[in-house]
C-alpha cells in the first residue's frame, strides 16, 4: 500500500484500454500501475510491493512469487494459468484466480471455423486466388463431413461446445479426457490410442500440463488417418511443431490449423509457416468485442473481491483459502 492506498499492478496488457478495469476498481481508489513486462526481472521491479496483480502473458514464476511483499491475489486474464507458478503462490498464500468461462463460445466457434476451413480447402484456395488461379482442384481431395469422426482431445467446457456446435454438422463424435467418465449422449468416450486412428479431424481441448506437453509428437502423428486434419486452438506446446513439419510435409496427415504455437509470435522464418496445407491463426480464438468485456470486468472483479476481504469466483488453489 502506498499512502494507504492499494497497489494494483497489471504486469502486461495488449488490450487497447484499461479503463474498464480501472473503473471496476475504482470502488477501492487504488494505485493502478500497467506495466509491460516481458521478464520475471520486470516484473519483480514493478510488483513486489503491489497487493493485487493482473497478469496476461509475463512469466509469474517461484522467482517472482517469492519476491512479493505483501500479495493476497493474482489474477490472470484468460483461462490457461501455466504461466503463473501456481504450487509457488499456494504455498505463499496468495490466491490465484482465472476466467474461466468468458469465450466458451468463441474457442469453439473458432475450432469449428478451422475444422470447417480445413475440410473445404478455404484458406488456400483463397490464396491461390490472390495469385489469380481460379481452379477448384488445387484443393483435391476434399471429402463430405456428414459422418465423418471429429476427435476431441479434452473435454471440458471448450471440448463439449465443439461437440454441441458440431453435432449439427453430422460428425460422429468421439473424445479422450482420462477425467471425464459420463457424457451427454452423441459423445463417446475412446482410448487416446482409438482417437487418433479413428479421427479424420482431431481438435485440442486440453490445458497445457506436464502431462499433455508434446501429446502430439511423431509417434502419435503417425497413427492418425492421411486425410486428418489435426486442430489446435488450446495451447501451441502441446503439438510438437518439428514433428508436425515432418507430418505435413511428409503428408502422414492431410493438414493442420493452428490458433497457437510453441512460440508467439512465431519465427517467421521457420520452414513450419511456409506450408501450404497448414493454417494459422494469430492466437485469436478467445476474442471478439462481448469476450473481451466480460473478461476484463471478471478480472478485475476478482481482484476486487479479494481485496475486499471477499472471495472470487473461481479460484485456482482453493487450498489458500480452506486452510
Ligand atoms: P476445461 O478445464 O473446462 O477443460 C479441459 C479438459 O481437459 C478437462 O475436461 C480435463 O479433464 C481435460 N484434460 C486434462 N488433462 C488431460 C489429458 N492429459 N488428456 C485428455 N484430457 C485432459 O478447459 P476449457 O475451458 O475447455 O479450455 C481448454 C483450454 O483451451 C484451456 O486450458 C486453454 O489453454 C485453451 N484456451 C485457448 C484460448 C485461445 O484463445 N486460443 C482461449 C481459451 C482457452
Amino acid at each position: 500500500m502506498s499512502n494507504g492506498k492499494p497497489k494494483i499492478v497489471i504486469t502486461d496488457c495488449d488490450h487497447p484500454s484499461v479503463e474498464i478495469e480501472r473503473e471496476v476498481l475504482s470502488e477501492i481508489d487504488p494505485e493502478f500501475i500497467l506495466a509491460q513486462c516481458n521478464t520475471e526481472d520486470e516484473v519483480i521491479e514493478v510488483a513486489k510491493d503491489a497487493d493485487g496483480i493482473i497478469n496476461q502473458y509475463a512469466p509469474i514464476t517461484r522467482r517472482v512469487i517469492e519476491s512479493l511483499k505483501r500479495c493476497k491475489v493474482i489474477v490472470r486474464y484468460g483461462v490457461g494459468v501455466d504461466n503463473i507458478d501456481v504450487e509457488a503462490a499456494t504455498e505463499h498464500k496468495i490466491i490465484v484466480a482465472n476466467v474461466p468461462d468468458y469465450c466458451i463460445d468463441e474457442v469453439s466457434t473458432h475450432a469449428l471455423a478451422l475444422i470447417l476451413a480445413c475440410a473445404r480447402g478455404i484458406t488456400l484456395l483463397d490464396r491461390k486466388r490472390r495469385a489469380k488461379r481460379w481452379d477448384f482442384t488445387l484443393a483435391k481431395p476434399l471429402f463430405r463431413t456428414q459422418g465423418k469422426t471429429l476427435g476431441l482431445f479434452g473435454l471440458g467446457r471448450i471440448g463439449r461446445m465443439v461437440a454441441q456446435k458440431a453435432s449439427g454438422f453430422d460428425f460422429r463424435i468421439i473424445a479422450y479426457d482420462p477425467y471425464v467418465s459420463k457424457v451427454d449422449g452423441g459423445i463417446k468416450l475412446v482410448e487416446f490410442s482409438q482417437l487418433l486412428p479413428d479421427s479424420d479431424f482431431v481438435s485440442i481441448h486440453v490445458p497445457l500440463t506436464a502431462e499433455t506437453r508434446h501429446s502430439f509428437g511423431e509417434n502419435e502423428l503417425k497413427k492418425m488417418k492421411k486425410t486428418a486434419y489435426l486442430i489446435n486452438t488450446s495451447r501451441g506446446p502441446i503439438v510438437d511443431e518439428k514433428a508436425l513439419y515432418q507430418a505435413l510435409k511428409n503428408r502422414w496427415i492431410a493438414g493442420a490449423a493452428l490458433d497457437v504455437m510453441e512460440k508467439e509470435p512465431p519465427d517467421w522464418n521457420s520452414s513450419l509457416l511456409q506450408l501450404d496445407n497448414l493454417i494459422i491463426t494469430p492466437h485469436i480464438s478467445f476474442y471478439s468485442e462481448e469476450s473481451y468485456v466480460e473478461l476484463k470486468t471478471k478480472v478485475a472483479q476478482a481482484v476486487l473481491s479479494v481485496l475486499k476481504g471477499e472471495l472470487p469466483r473461481p479460484i485456482v488453489n482453493p487450498q489458500v483459502v480452506k486452510g
